[in-house]
C-alpha cells in the first residue's frame, strides 16, 4: 500500500480481520472488511464528482458513520476532511466553507435546508445527502451503491494534510487548524499508550463527531486499534445507560457537564456499569464531587487537557492520580512536550503562572490561509503558544488557570478572572458569571463581574462584593457588578469574552 495515510487504516484493519465489527449504530454493524469496501467505494464515488488530492470535502451532520467514512475516503484520495459544528448557524457556516474554500458538502438528514442555502452562497460545488437525495442532489447510499471497489491506492504520507478542523471560537474567529496525516496518527498513538487501548475495545462516541475530542481521542484510536466504536446521535443519559448493557462499553468520552448528566439520572444507581474499564473526561477538570459519585460505582477518570490545534491530547492525568491532584490536567503525553513559561521563554518556577506551550508530531502544521496568526502562534524555537495559563507543582503536574486573553492586570498584579468566578459561583445568588477587566484611571484595570442572578434570589452588587472579601485578596475582588439575564456563549457552550467586553466593558 502506497497510503500511509489514516485513509489506509481500513484496509489495514480489514486484512488483520475482516469479519471484526468496527461501528455499531442504531443497532447496525458494520465489520472492518464492510467498511473498507463502502470507504474505497465512497472514494470513487468523490472522485467522480471531482475531488481530487488536497480538495476540501465538508462534513455537516450529527453523529452518524457517515461522518467516520468521509473522513476515510477523503484521506484515500489525499483529500482534505472539513468537519462542521452543527450548532454553527448558516452564515457563520458559510464563512467556514468559503475560508476552506471546500468543493463537496456531505450532510445528514436534518441539515439538507441548510445544505441547500450554503451551496447557493459559498463555493460549494456539489452537495451528497446521507439520507434520500433530491433532485440534482445525489444520495449518498446510491454513490457508494453504484461505485466501483476496486481499491483506490494513492501514494498519501504522515506529512500530507489530513483535516482542517476549526477552533471553537472561544476568542475569535473560529481558526481552521491544518491537521496532516502524522498529526492525528501520533495523538491516535498517545491515547493508545495512555489509554492502554485494547482491541476489545468497545467505545461509546455519544459528543459531537464534528469535534477534535469524540473524533481523534476515542473514534480514531478505536479504528486504529482494531476496537468497535458504537455511535450515537447526540448524548442522552438514559440512552447511554441502556448501551452501557446492551453494548458492554468498556470506555467513554465526555466533558464533566455529561457526567454529571448521567449521575443525575434516576436510573444511576441501578445501572450495570459493571463493563466500564475507564471514563475519560476533557474541556475542564472534573470537579471532587463528581469524582466520588462515580467512585462509589467503581469508576475512575482519566483527565485530559487539549485543543484543536494539538489533534487535541497535550496533557494527561491517570485515574491514579484524579484525587491526589484534584484539579490538574496532569503531565505531557508520551510524544507530547508541555511546557509553562513566562515572558522571556523560561520555564517558570513551580506555582508561577506562564503560558502553556506544547511541540511534538501532533502539533498542527499551522493556520489554514493566515500566515500571520501561524506566526504568531509559535515562538522562534517552534512551541506552540496555547494562550492557557497554568501552573506546575513540583512534581511537574500542570494546573490550567485560564486564558491568556482574558487575564486582568490591576494596578501590576494579574487577576485570572476564573479564580474570582469561582468564589462567586459559591454565592446562592449567582446562577452564571464572568468577570472581565474594565478601564481604570488608577489601576489602569479592575475586574467588573457580570451576573445572571439565580431566578427567585435577590443579590445586590454589595453582597456579592462582600462574599469575595476574605475569600480573594483585595485587588481581585470586583470593584463592579453588572447584572445580565443571560451571557453570551459560542456553539460549543464557552463564554464569549471579547463580545461580553463590548457590552459591558464600559
Ligand atoms: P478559539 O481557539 O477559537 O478561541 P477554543 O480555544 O475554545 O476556541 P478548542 O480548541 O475547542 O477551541 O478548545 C481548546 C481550549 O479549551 C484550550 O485552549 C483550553 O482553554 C480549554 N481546555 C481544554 N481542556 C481543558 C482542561 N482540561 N482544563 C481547562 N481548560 C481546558
Ligand atoms: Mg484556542
Amino acid at each position: 500500500m502506497r497510503n500511509n495515510g489514516i485513509g489506509s487504516w481500513p484496509a489495514r484493519r480489514a486484512r488483520m480481520g475482516p469479519e471484526r465489527i468496527a461501528i455499531v449504530h442504531e443497532g447496525r454493524t458494520l465489520s472492518y472488511g464492510e467498511l473498507e469496501q463502502r470507504v474505497q467505494q465512497l472514494a470513487h464515488a468523490l472522485r467522480s464528482l471531482g475531488v481530487r488530492s488536497g480538495d476540501r470535502v465538508a462534513y455537516l451532520g450529527h453523529n452518524h458513520p457517515s461522518l467516520l467514512e468521509t473522513l476515510f475516503a477523503a484521506g484515500i484520495l489525499g483529500a482534505v476532511f472539513v468537519p462542521l459544528n452543527t450548532r454553527l448557524a448558516v452564515p457563520e457556516l458559510a464563512y467556514i466553507l468559503d475560508d476552506s474554500s471546500s468543493s463537496v458538502l456531505v450532510h445528514g438528514p436534518e441539515h439538507a435546508e441548510a445544505a441547500r442555502e450554503l451551496s447557493e452562497r459559498t463555493v460549494i460545488r456539489d452537495r451528497v445527502a446521507v439520507a434520500g437525495g433530491s433532485e440534482g442532489v445525489p444520495g449518498y447510499e446510491d454513490l457508494i451503491a453504484n461505485s466501483s471497489s476496486e481499491r483506490i491506492d494513492e501514494p498519501v504520507g504522515l506529512e500530507d494534510v489530513c483535516m482542517i478542523m476549526y477552533t471553537s471560537g472561544t476568542t475569535g474567529r473560529p481558526k481552521g487548524a491544518v491537521l496532516t496525516h502524522g498529526n492525528i496518527t501520533f495523538n491516535c498513538v498517545n491515547v493508545l499508550i495512555e489509554v492502554d487501548l485494547t482491541a476489545d475495545e468497545v467505545t461509546l462516541v455519544s459528543a459531537p463527531m464534528f469535534h477534535t475530542a469524540a473524533l481523534n481521542m476515542t473514534c480514531l484510536p478505536t479504528v486504529l486499534k482494531g476496537g468497535r466504536v458504537v455511535i450515537t446521535k447526540g448524548f442522552d443519559p438514559e440512552e447511554t445507560i441502556d448501551l452501557f448493557t446492551s453494548q458492554r462499553i468498556t470506555w467513554m468520552f465526555g466533558v464533566p457537564a455529561m457526567f454529571n448528566a448521567l449521575a443525575a439520572s434516576p436510573r444511576w444507581e441501578e445501572a450495570d456499569v459493571s463493563s466500564l474499564r475507564v471514563l475519560e473526561a476533557g474541556g475542564a477538570p472534573v470537579p471532587e464531587s463528581t469524582i466520588e459519585t462515580y467512585q462509589k460505582r467503581g469508576l475512575t477518570f482519566l483527565q485530559g487537557y487539549g485543543m484543536t490545534e494539538t489533534a487535541p491530547g497535550a496533557l494527561f492525568l491517570g485515574a491514579a492520580d484524579s484525587v491526589r491532584k484534584s484539579g490538574s490536567a496532569g503531565k505531557s503525553s508520551f510524544f507530547t512536550n508541555v511546557r509553562v513559561v513566562d515572558e522571556d521563554g523560561h520555564d517558570t518556577e513551580p506555582g508561577q503562572p506562564g503560558e502553556i506551550v506544547v511541540a511534538g508530531p501532533n502539533v498542527m502544521r499551522g493556520y489554514w490561509g493566515r500566515p500571520d496568526s501561524t506566526a504568531a502562534s509559535f515562538t522562534n524555537d517552534g512551541w506552540f503558544k496555547t494562550g492557557d495559563v497554568a501552573t506546575v507543582d513540583e512534581e511537574g503536574y500542570v494546573y490550567v488557570v485560564d486564558r491568556v486573553k482574558d487575564m486582568i492586570i490591576s494596578g501590576g498584579e494579574n487577576i485570572y478572572p476564573a479564580e474570582v468566578e469561582n468564589v462567586l459561583y459559591d454565592h446562592p445568588g449567582v446562577a452564571e458569571v464572568a468577570v472581565i477587566g474594565v478601564p481604570d484611571e488608577k489601576w489602569g484595570e479592575t475586574g467588573r463581574a457580570v451576573v445572571v442572578p439565580r431566578q427567585g434570589v435577590e443579590v445586590t452588587a454589595q453582597e456579592l462584593i462582600e462574599h469575595c472579601s476574605g475569600r480573594l485578596a483585595r485587588y481581585k475582588i470586583p470593584k463592579s457588578v453588572h447584572f445580565a439575564d443571560a451571557l453570551p456563549r459560542n456553539a460549543s457552550g464557552k463564554l464569549l469574552k471579547t463580545q461580553l467586553r463590548q457590552s459591558h466593558g464600559s
